[in-house]
């Protein structure tokens, strides 16, 4: 069996768990092996479901730690991974090895954390991947094609959970200019 490494990325609110959402119905109704992947850290809605802020939704398992993955995807036809930018480097040997062993992987995640700086381990799992996929979202002041997540709360802190209160779609300029204002 042929394995590969897909990651959808983008900024909050671009359809990256829309889209893995969307890939990962398609294989279920090929009657392949699926399970879903969060880290047990993101709790905003469900504690076991994969939700998109359109509302769709999957079961998922959370999960402390990248490597735990490895235990329990074993044999999976498909493995999606959501906000994987929350795990540790570890999650891009853990998805190598799932690939090498027959699985297509899924992988979802912010590329840029709030100051616009590649997040986590998603530049790595960018270089391995054999398809990576930009999605995009609105930008919230302008309308045009938004890349970056804007943070309104003053927190320095790079892990955030929040929703629309907290962060909000922006293009290039539209960021650079709220930063300055900062
Ligand atoms: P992500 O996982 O990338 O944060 P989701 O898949 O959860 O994105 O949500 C995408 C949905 O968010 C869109 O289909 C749309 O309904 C909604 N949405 C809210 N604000 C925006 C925005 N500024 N730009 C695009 N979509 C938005
Ligand atoms: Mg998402």
């Amino acid at each position: 069996r042929r394995g590969w490494i897909e990651v959808v990325c983008g900024s909050m609110f671009s359809g990256k768990t829309e889209e893995l959402i969307r890939r990962l119905n398609r294989a279920k109704i090929a009657r392949q092996r699926v399970e879903i992947f969060k880290p047990a850290l993101d709790t905003r809605y469900h504690i076991e479901d994969v939700v998109s802020h359109n509302a769709t939704s999957i079961r998922s398992t959370p999960v402390p730690l990248a490597q735990e993955i490895l235990l329990l995807a074993g044999g999976c036809d498909v493995v999606g991974i959501d906000e994987a930018q929350f795990f540790d480097e570890s999650l891009v040997d853990v998805c190598v090895q799932l690939a090498n062993h027959g699985s297509r992987v899924i992988v979802a995640g912010l590329d840029m954390d709030f100051l616009g700086k590649p997040f986590g381990p998603m530049p790595a799992l960018m270089a391995v991947a054999e398809y990576v996929t930009k999605v995009h979202a609105v930008c919230v002041c302008c309308g045009e094609i938004a890349s970056y997540s804007f943070r309104m709360a003053a927190s320095e802190d790079k892990i955030l959970l929040g929703e629309t209160d907290a962060y909000e779609a922006r293009c290039r300029p539209c960021f650079l200019e709220g930063m300055q204002e900062k």
